[in-house]
């Protein structure tokens, strides 16, 4: 044991074991959670970097509940907020919170409780932090740990910046004893180092996860009959729950129409929707319900469905942070996911609009700039996309992810350089006076108005490149410019000007390569036909859903705060029968297990019992036999009506017993004759085998009280162990 610089005693390995099984019902840690977790308990500030659904909150949950005093964290939205205390309170933790939507009654209700020192963790508003009094009313409590959740909002780098979060260096400076864990998933190297900086952190260890994730396979096509593209994928992933990312509320809306009136089970969600409304949509899609959702960025925060199987952005972002937290959400379950981005020259000129029109001042202004570029740079990539983004987020990296389009298809290039000297010609002779769109219709020899009233249908490459198409040359032009064949005069409306490379083509004979974008269809095959006992598993993860429904609807808190869907998959594919079986299960914690076990054992109970349809269910047999036990049928009686063996019988019980099952087996063999047989046990070397234990019995005892003396013996003797 060692000592930390807050006076605390960094408890032993089997102590965070404990509680993480204990709270979560984990019984391993994630990537770095360990390592950051004791980093946190000496004392010391971090920077944690992690992919959304990493597992960021255990990093400082986890040390607050080890730590002696009171942790406070810092989360921009309510809603966060209010999950992460339902679900710790849930889990037995004592906890609370201060935001602007409660009450004076409400808020000294809590201070009170604060005071008393009951509670192990405060999750607290930005604006509540920086009121003034409250750093003051901090310093009445013992404050063992700072936590900032979503810590980019602190920098002009980061995602979605907040004044606020950049005030919360003064409650740092005030509280320079104790430390602080800054976590976020959206951060590239720059940003990382700004955190860092505004929050004031002390010598901090920056702590990046890989970002990564294997099970998403992505995809970028151009945006080129797109609704037709999106209705064919949507046929693949029949029943796989998704979301269609759109860039305008009034988008998800129309997508969402269509798509429903082609028979799509679909529904929108955006932030311009009654409180209500949208609840009802994220609830209808958490519990399954509906397929997908069209919807803004404004869903997702707090989504923790982790079977979402595809996300397709409809449009492309206006950065690579969000994207990434987008296509983040899909997959959690750690099966195969999908990610389809359809991109356009419309939608980068478009979101250049945003910035150009936004009131932001000229600084930030550079950086949404610098971003969208990187997203440009993203979806028309020919390499690695994975690499692309890794290497944004400061994760550098060089070898093939195989998990995206280009890597298992990658673009062919081929000598374009007539192509390529057709488009640079253009230019030169349109004055370098044309944006994309006008100067592909005079490549493709249009004769709509603008080009004749400016009399480019004269010019001698007018109609020069009629046998590519127009989605074509814009891919191709785009290569041009990535290559630095060709600019983009951003200050001069989108006009294509020529470089200093542009002769090079023209006139000295350099050759270029360019790559035609066929896109791979990385969904091939539609779902095969579900096996039986697939079916029958669907069965009882419904019940299991609906039995958590029931239990959300009178609790008042979200489904998924109760149990998320990973932890029922865990208990379909282990099917439990017991409750020591139960409390085995990933996810499942002592207080849930008091609270629910009952519950889910008679559900998976009630579930195995009726499915005589399925051969050799694991543990079947004591069930049954379990269930006539109950019913207060004698060994004998449930002997004769299953047609088996009565030592079966016994046997059966002992297991249940041995399994803290309510099986009262001192009716069937007395205390005497445990002890002869715990006797005989140890002569044998503790042997299990039932022979070789009656051998060295003094007196024989029949075969089936051994066995049921023995289940006693063995339990005894493993509690004592404890
Ligand atoms: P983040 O804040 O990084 O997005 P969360 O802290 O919300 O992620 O965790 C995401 C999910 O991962 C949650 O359902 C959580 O219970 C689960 N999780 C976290 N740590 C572990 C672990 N060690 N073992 C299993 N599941 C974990
Ligand atoms: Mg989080």
């Amino acid at each position: 044991m060692t000592k930390s610089k807050c006076g605390i005693k960094v408890t032993t390995e089997q102590h965070k074991y404990t509680i993480l099984k204990d709270i979560w019902g984990f019984t391993s840690f994630r990537s770095q959670q360990s390592e950051i977790v004791d980093h946190v308990l000496h004392g010391k500030d971090s920077l944690i970097i992690m992919p959304t659904g990493g597992g960021k909150s255990l990093c400082f949950q986890l040390p607050a509940l080890i730590f002696k005093g009171l942790t406070v964290v810092i989360s921009p939205l309510i809603a966060l907020m209010n999950d992460q205390v339902t679900a710790l309170k849930l889990s037995g933790v004592k906890v609370a919170a201060f935001h602007s939507n409660m009450n004076r009654n409400e808020q000294m209700d809590v201070e009170r409780e604060l005071l008393g020192g009951q509670i192990k963790l405060l999750y607290v508003s930005p604006e509540r932090a920086n009121s003034s009094g409250f750093p003051e009313f901090l310093h009445k409590l013992n404050i063992s740990l700072f936590a900032i959740d979503e810590a980019h909002c602190v920098s002009i780098w980061g995602n979605d910046f907040r004044p606020d979060y950049v005030m919360l260096n003064v409650l740092r400076d005030k509280f320079s004893h104790v430390p602080f864990i800054a976590l976020t998933a959206t951060a590239d190297a720059a940003t990382q180092l700004d955190i860092c900086r505004q929050l004031h952190l002390k010598n901090p260890e920056i702590f990046v996860s890989s970002f990564e994730r294997k099970n998403i396979f992505t995809e970028a096509r151009p945006a080129e009959q797109k609704y037709k593209q999106v209705a064919e994928f949507l046929h693949k992933v029949k029943g796989q729950s998704g979301i269609i990312y759109c860039l305008s509320r009034k988008e998800t809306e129309k997508l969402s129409l269509k798509l429903a009136q082609a028979g799509f089970n679909c529904d929108f969600y955006h932030a311009g929707m009654s409180a209500d409304d949208r609840k009802r949509v994220q609830k209808d899609f958490q519990d399954d319900k509906i397929q997908f959702i069209c919807a803004t960025i404004a869903f997702g925060m707090g989504i923790d469905k982790s079977n979402i199987r595809w996300i397709i952005h409809y449009s492309m972002p206006k950065n690579l942070e969000g994207y990434y937290q987008e296509i983040g959400r899909a997959g959690r379950d750690g099966s195969p996911a999908k990610a389809l981005l359809f991109y356009s020259w419309g939608d980068y000129i478009m979101l250049k609009r945003f910035i150009d029109e936004s009131q932001a001042n000229e600084e930030f202004k550079t950086v949404q700039y610098a971003k969208l570029e990187r997203m440009w740079e993203f979806a028309s990539a020919n390499e690695c996309r994975t690499n692309v983004v890794l290497n944004y987020f400061g994760e550098f990296r060089n070898e093939p992810c195989r998990h995206c389009d280009n890597c298992l298809n990658p673009p062919k290039s081929k000598d374009a350089t007539i192509t390529a000297q057709k488009a640079l010609s253009a230019v030169i002779r349109c004055n370098e006076n044309v944006g994309m769109n006008l100067l592909i219709d005079v490549l493709r020899g249009s004769f709509r108005a603008e080009v004749r009233e400016a009399g480019l249908d004269k010019i001698k490459t007018f109609g020069a490149g009629k046998d590519i198409s127009f989605i074509n040359w814009k891919i191709y032009i785009t290569q041009l410019i990535n290559k630095g064949f060709l600019r983009i005069d951003y200050t001069d409306g989108f006009k294509i000007k020529s470089t200093p490379l542009t002769r090079t083509v023209l006139f000295e004979d350099v050759k270029v390569q360019l790559v035609d974008l066929t896109y791979t269809d990385l969904v091939t095959e539609a779902p095969k036909p579900k096996q039986k006992k697939v079916i029958l598993e669907d069965e009882l993860m419904q019940k299991l859903k609906e039995w958590r429904t029931e239990l959300a609807r009178q609790k008042q808190v979200p489904s998924y705060v109760i149990f998320s869907d990973k932890v029922f998959e865990n208990i379909v594919a282990t099917k439990p029968l017991t409750r020591s079986d139960l409390i085995q299960v990933e996810g499942i914690g002592t207080v849930k297990m008091q609270h629910y076990g009952e519950d889910i054992l008679a559900i998976v109970q009630g579930y195995i019992s009726s499915q005589d349809l399925i051969k050799n269910v694991q543990g079947k047999t004591y069930l049954d036999t379990y269930q006539l036990y109950k019913q207060g049928l004698s060994p004998s009686d449930i002997a004769q009506k299953r047609g088996i063996s009565e030592t079966t019988v016994y046997s059966h019980l002992a297991y249940l017993y041995a399994k803290d099952e309510p099986v009262d087996i001192f009716q069937f063999v007395n205390e005497n004759e445990i002890a002869k047989v715990k006797n005989a046990w140890q002569k044998a070397n503790k042997v299990m085998t039932l022979s070789v234990i009656a051998e060295h019995l003094i007196s024989p005892i029949e075969f089936h009280k051994i066995r049921l003396a023995l289940a006693v013996v063995v339990k005894r003797n493993m509690n004592n162990d404890l």
